[in-house]
């Protein structure tokens, strides 16, 4: 698979600027993928209505993902959900009491090394994890503020935007 240039394109769900597109060359052809970086929405263009990609990502997602889609030129997009193992996650979650939501972001602290025996690698049997979620420290993001949820996990820099 081999990625060509990203750019920024509008957004199809939210209408901001800041939506990153990418190519990819594959054996199937160029696919293209989205993830916006004001409300965090992603697609491909293989998300297309009954397609097999669709089928499994319904499959692997949480209700609340499934809830929040949207349909923008027969292609399905959904918020994003991002686990990095060292760094943290960021995933959508409902705000208490309302019938909105935001985003989450939990950081990955460091485990004590006379306590990484507890919590083994389920991929890597015999290893253990170095880091883990600091569910007690978590903070929240609004819903248009998906760039500020990733920066606050340092995931990427914040792209140059030309401000005028
Ligand atoms: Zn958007």
């Amino acid at each position: 698979m081999k990625q060509e240039q990203d750019k920024l394109v509008i957004c199809k769900c939210c209408d901001s600027n800041a939506c990153y597109e990418s190519e990819f060359t594959t054996q199937e052809g160029l696919i293209y993928t989205w993830l916006c970086m004001t409300c965090g929405f992603t697609s491909n263009s293989t998300m297309t209505k009954d397609s097999e990609s669709l089928k499994q990502t319904l499959e692997l997602t949480a209700d609340l993902i499934k809830d929040l889609r949207q349909d923008h030129d027969d292609l399905a997009w959904f918020p994003t959900a991002i686990t990095m193992p060292n760094k943290g996650m960021i995933f959508p979650e409902p705000i208490k009491n309302t019938d909105d939501w935001g985003w989450t972001v939990v950081k990955a602290i460091p485990i004590p090394e006379e306590e990484q025996e507890k919590y083994p690698d389920p991929t890597n049997p015999g290893t253990f994890y170095k880091n883990k979620m600091d569910m007690k420290n978590l903070k929240r993001f609004d819903k248009l503020c998906f760039m500020d949820a990733a920066e606050g996990l340092g995931m990427f820099a914040k792209p140059v935007t030309n401000e005028d």
